[in-house]
């Protein structure tokens, strides 16, 4: 068989543990034997970022700039423990960190939905994707243990030399301690660059955007990310129509009550601390860690795709002992056929994209025949289902992979 040529470079960030063993496999089962690629491969697992003093991850991120789509393996964050563990130089930052400031990027999660493996929600049938603004607000607030009478001001005191602004924010009386108080910020430039990342990516996927806040009780802060969100809705209006989809304004609480009776398929935008709560709630509604795919996405359009999950150590370790495992690749290969098929469309290659699509459609039709890692079994609702260890799973869909092509 002849492969399909891949025009230009995918960036390839290598990572850890049982996600590093199952990437190797799928490069060699299920990409390399049919595609002509070049790979620029960044070798991110925890020693090579050690050694390097985390260049890698730095040129990694850059390389990503440069060729605008690439495909990452979970990697670990050291804590203490892994600095231990590996005599590390010290406890380097999250790697995904790193990516995400370097690619000014905003991370959209999506889960892979199967017709066996239903939602929680019985309204959902389409994945939600949800698209996080994750600077600022409450996790880069100052707060005050407010332990005796007094007053709390806000004073934004401009550099320019103007007189000062001042609100008394609460006045504090009674006993000990009386009371809690916060301050927090956000950027236009960053509330900006979220929503245009989150136009991006709906116009890319086709999918509807909504966005909500708290602006009816906010009316200045809530306000400003809706009234930004309104100004790039109406930049991409000419583009969001060519696409078919809309845009649509909600308060928080509608959206909430909303996407419970809605069958899904659109993008979930939000702000920083709604992102981090209802992510981790549409995660779980949907099933499984291992189901859900995650992709980094910068306001220029360039892409890096993972897993959502981290790098399943506890497999890993029955794996180092030469015992048995059952560990879901199918985000990791999601991961890949995301990059690849991205590849695809900014080269104006079908038949690349064609190839992501169709091992896709092999992972999918593998499960939907009963077929999966054990921990579907729970969640299926497939009459006979068949669970089986890591590497039987892989082989099953590397033989409906050649069933399709
Ligand atoms: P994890 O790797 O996501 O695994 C947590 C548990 O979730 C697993 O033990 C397993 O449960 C289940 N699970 C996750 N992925 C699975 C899969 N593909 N198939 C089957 N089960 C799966 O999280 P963690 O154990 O908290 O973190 C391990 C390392 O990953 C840490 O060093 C962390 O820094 C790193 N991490 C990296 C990323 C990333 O690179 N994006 C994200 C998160 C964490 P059972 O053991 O019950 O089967
Ligand atoms: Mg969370």
């Amino acid at each position: 068989m002849t492969k399909i040529r891949v025009k230009t470079p995918i960036v390839e960030m290598d990572g850890d543990e049982m996600t590093r063993v199952i990437w190797a496999r799928i490069k060699d089962q299920l990409i390399l034997p049919y595609l002509d690629i070049d790979l620029e491969y960044y070798d991110l697992s925890v020693m090579h970022r050690d050694e390097t003093d985390d260049r890698v991850t730095f040129d990694s991120a850059h390389a990503t700039l440069r060729h605008g789509v690439a495909v990452k393996c979970a990697t670990i964050t050291p804590n203490d423990d892994r600095v231990t563990e590996f005599g590390l130089k010290r406890q380097w930052p999250s790697p995904n960190g790193t990516i995400r400031s370097i690619m000014d990027g905003t991370v959209f999660r999506k889960p892979i939905t199967l017709t066996n493996i239903p939602a929680a929600v019985k309204a959902w049938k389409r994945p939600i994707t949800i698209a996080r603004h994750a600077f600022g607000d409450i996790y880069r607030d100052k707060e005050i243990l407010v332990d005796r009478p007094g007053s709390v001001e806000l004073t934004f005191r401009p550099a320019d030399g103007s007189p000062p602004v001042t609100q008394v924010v609460n006045t504090f009386s009674g006993g000990a301690p009386t009371g809690v108080t916060m301050a927090m910020f956000n950027t236009d430039a960053s509330i900006r660059s979220f929503a245009q990342a989150c136009f991006t990516y709906a116009i890319g996927e086709r999918c509807d955007i909504w966005f909500n806040t708290k602006d009816t009780i906010s009316k200045t802060y809530h306000a400003r990310f809706r009234d930004l969100f309104a100004e790039e809705a109406k930049v991409r209006a000419d583009a969001m129509a060519s696409a078919g989809i809309t845009y649509s304004y909600f308060l928080i609480d509608d959206a909430v009550a909303q996407v419970m009776k809605n069958p899904g398929g659109h993008l979930w935008a939000c702000m920083n601390y709604d992102g981090d709560v209802l992510s981790d709630m549409v995660a779980a509604g949907f099933g499984s860690l291992g189901l859900m795919t995650s992709v980094l996405v910068n306001p220029d359009g360039k892409y890096e795709y993972e897993a959502a999950h981290g790098t399943v150590t506890r497999h890993f370790r029955r794996h180092e002992r030469g015992e048995e495992t059952s560990t879901n690749s199918v985000a990791s290969i999601f991961a890949w056929t995301g990059a690849v098929a991205r590849r695809g469309l900014l080269d104006g290659t079908p038949d690349v994209v064609a190839f992501a699509q169709a091992l896709e459609k092999s992972v999918i039709d593998t499960i939907e025949g009963g077929t999966m890692t054990r921990d579907l079994l729970a969640l299926t609702t497939s009459p006979d289902p068949k669970g089986v260890d890591t590497w039987a799973f892989m082989d099953a869909v590397a033989a409906s992979l050649a069933d399709h092509l």
